[in-house]
């Protein structure tokens, strides 16, 4: 009774209010989010998480110490991922973080990501997210840490210096400019964790670099990092 009670209540949903798959225009079936299921089978996976040294993992690495870093996608423009983190990071679609989050979580379980204590996302500086009135990575760092059942702390750092907009700037002056940009909240820091920091797509990585040099700063700390895109 329930169950068609829930399939009626779906089929009257999609008749008033159709949605759209964002990857081929297709009308979505009630059953299917946030994409049609023929366009989430072709999403770009790297499989980097198998791969130790994997190009995230040599890019990163070179400025600091890392137990693993890897993406879970490829980032191609006009592709249907770029479309959702569109939606997700301008439209406030936060359910789309919330599925990304799941499925990024099971191409991590079984992999030396498990290992990490601690789920930290990269933090916006508190004016730049009251302007966008939330952060983006939020639901998706939720959802991640409960699909690998690991405990999420984004309170325990801060940004304290808001950057300009880094992709207007060479290599040599993001890593100039994102020098001290966080500070750690250090009521809040568990003992000798293993952190995983999480952001949405990678370019320079000078960010998560700086963010990861803070952290690292808990004594007995190690660090891996995780981003959900990264275009190559
Ligand atoms: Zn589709």
């Amino acid at each position: 009774m329930k169950n068609s009670l829930t399939h009626w209540w779906g089929s009257l949903l999609s008749f008033f209010f159709p949605r759209f798959c964002p990857g081929c225009s297709s009308e979505l079936l009630p059953y299917e989010t946030p994409a049609c299921l023929h366009c989430q089978t072709t999403l770009p996976f790297t499989h980097f998480e198998h791969v130790h040294n994997n190009p995230i993992y040599e890019k990163l690495s070179q400025w600091t110490p890392l137990e693993e870093a890897c993406s879970i996608f490829y980032f191609e423009a006009d592709s249907l991922l770029q479309r959702l983190v569109y939606e997700l990071k301008f439209k406030k679609q936060q359910q789309i973080g919330y599925w990304l989050g799941i499925l990024a979580g099971q191409k991590l379980l079984q992999t030396p990501y498990e290992q990490c204590t601690a789920l930290v996302s990269l933090p916006l500086h508190p004016k730049r997210q009251r302007q966008r009135g939330y952060n983006q990575v939020h639901l998706f760092c939720r959802a991640l840490a409960a699909t690998l059942s690991m405990p999420y702390t984004p309170s325990v750092i801060r940004r304290i210096k808001n950057t300009r907009q880094l992709s207007l700037n060479t290599t040599k002056d993001r890593f100039h400019e994102m020098d001290q940009a966080f500070e750690m909240n250090s009521s809040s820091v568990p003992c000798m964790p293993h952190w995983l920091l999480v952001d949405d797509i990678i370019t320079t990585g000078a960010t998560l670099q700086s963010c990861g040099h803070t952290l690292l700063e808990t004594p007995g700390s190690k660090l891996s990092i995780v981003t959900l895109g990264c275009r190559m």
